[in-house]
């Protein structure tokens, strides 16, 4: 989309930026950042944006269904997906802004607050969404695993290592699918459990970056529960704003 001369001007740009302003804020890249890679601006325009949790289950057409009450997963989302939380998360996960993880964790230490004071166990499992393959090559690490704050709040503990992505020849072609009954079936096959005889314990809490039709917090939900594991809830960071 983007010409290369108009890539080259915006490096350029930005470079100049650089230098005119030592440490730039990673949302409006204007100001300097204070403190986080935030500017004191953009630190009150986030604080705004993620002042409630929101339950957003309702917004995504292909969360899993309780198979007794029929209900769709609870999924508590920290802000809405605004043209302002998408450039922190692009810049988190693709532009080399790895710091941003610590303004995402205190904003995902409240919404797991939130989610385990509306459920009722003594004790969850905080299992992240894997990165897929190519992330993972391509970044090192799984961003949705760097969201997590450490120490978790009370009763929860993290299971980074339990889900894993299925390497998929075909998971490509699958993709190009369209509709919500394709991406279920590409996001069925897309995980699988990483250690053999894991005995199902506490339920599990799904952490991800950004909701949108939930077929990936379904399909881990679905290799979780096939191997008897109970799925409380999911939390993410951010929600897609419903079409109306
Ligand atoms: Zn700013």
């Amino acid at each position: 989309m983007t010409s290369p001369v108009a890539q080259h001007v915006g490096r350029a740009w930005g470079g100049m930026m650089n230098l005119l302003v030592p440490n730039p804020c990673a949302l409006c890249v204007w100001s300097d950042a204070e403190k986080y890679h935030l500017c004191r601006v953009c630190t009150a325009l986030l604080r705004d944006q993620t002042r409630q949790v929101i339950q957003a289950q309702d917004f995504a057409d292909a969360l899993p269904l309780d198979i007794v009450t029929g209900q769709p997963l609870p999924v508590f989302a920290a802000s809405l997906y605004t043209p302002e939380m998408a450039r922190l998360v692009l810049n988190f996960k693709d532009h080399q802004r790895i710091k941003l993880a610590q303004v995402f964790r205190p904003i995902m230490y409240r919404t797991l607050q939130y989610a385990t004071q509306d459920c009722g166990s003594p004790s969850y499992r905080v299992v992240p969404i894997p990165t897929s393959g190519a992330g993972m090559r391509k970044r090192g690490y799984n961003p949705v695993t760097m969201m997590l704050p450490s120490p978790l709040p009370d009763r929860l503990h993290c299971d980074p290592g339990l889900l894993k992505t299925r390497w998929n020849f075909f998971s490509r072609t699958a993709h190009h699918g369209s509709g919500v009954q394709a991406r279920r079936e590409s996001a069925r096959r897309k995980f699988r459990l990483a250690r053999r005889h894991q005995e199902p314990a506490e339920p599990i809490i799904l952490v991800d970056d950004v909701l949108t039709t939930g077929a990936t917090l379904a399909g881990a939900a679905r290799t979780l529960q096939a191997a008897g594991f109970d799925i409380a809830a999911a939390v993410v960071l951010s929600t897609v704003i419903p079409r109306s």
